[in-house]
């Protein structure tokens, strides 16, 4: 049975900034904990974390080896995980191993290296009320999801976003100073998926939402490997038929 769940492994700086009382009184063991907790109450996930205080940054084999899913958090310290690292997530990433950006991590390493561009936005954190809509329906990531929510205080992330055209655009967010967003937005990249969701900022209780938790819990699934490759060699073969 234990093979069988979705193995997960939540990724996150969990440095100083994350220990300090406006977080900590949200998240009290790092919100990487909260996010492992509520994953773990489901029965085909098996979830774990790392950060990037652990051995190779919280990206060692062991840590990645048997992931089917990481999810990635991210804010301050995106510049100082190692390139090695990054190519090493990236190229899981490519060889079938799902990948979820939450929040900031639009600006860290694997997701402008999987995607090809900048991930630009505008921000402003003024406590303001965001309204998240299901922009797809029908998406697997959207099932059980409403087909709107309110948060009560989160960071304003607005267009334009930095991102290749979505596969998919599953949701869409508008604040309350008038700012809109794409959200929720999906890509694959070779053999795997790749779903980034921008609710999430450290200082307000996000991921104690349900909505929001169903939301990942959703992506967890969606994301984990279709197919998958061992080797990036590009193998020599015989032929089928007569030449
Ligand atoms: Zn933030």
């Amino acid at each position: 049975m234990k093979n069988s769940k979705i193995r997960v492994t939540v990724w996150n700086e969990y440095m100083d900034e994350q220990k300090q009382p406006a977080v900590a009184s949200v998240y009290p063991e790092g919100l990487h904990k909260t996010i492992a907790e509520f994953l773990n109450m489901e029965e085909d996930i098996e979830a774990s974390t790392s950060v990037i205080t652990d051995a190779e940054q919280g990206l060692s084999e062991e840590a990645l080896g048997g992931a089917d899913v990481l999810i990635w958090w991210g804010h301050v310290h995106h510049g100082e995980v190692e390139d090695r690292l990054v190519r090493r997530v990236v190229d899981r990433v490519q060889r079938g191993m799902g990948i979820i950006f939450l929040h900031s991590a639009h600006k860290s390493k694997p997701f402008m290296t999987l995607l090809g561009t900048t991930g630009y936005l505008s921000w402003r954190e003024a406590e303001e009320r965001c309204r998240i809509w299901t922009a797809s329906p029908a998406h697997p990531i959207a099932e059980g999801v409403p087909g709107q929510f309110v948060l009560e205080h989160e960071e304003m992330y607005c267009e334009p976003f930095g991102i290749p055209r979505p596969d998919d655009t599953v949701f869409i967010s508008w604040f309350q100073g008038g700012n809109v967003f794409r959200s929720g937005v999906t890509f694959q990249r070779e053999y795997g998926r790749i779903f980034y969701f921008q609710p999430g900022h450290e200082t307000y209780p996000t991921y104690h939402n349900k909505h929001v938790r169903q939301v990942i819990i959703n992506a967890v699934r969606w994301a984990k490997p279709v197919a998958q490759i061992a080797a990036r060699d590009c193998p020599k073969v015989e032929a089928l038929e007569k030449i």
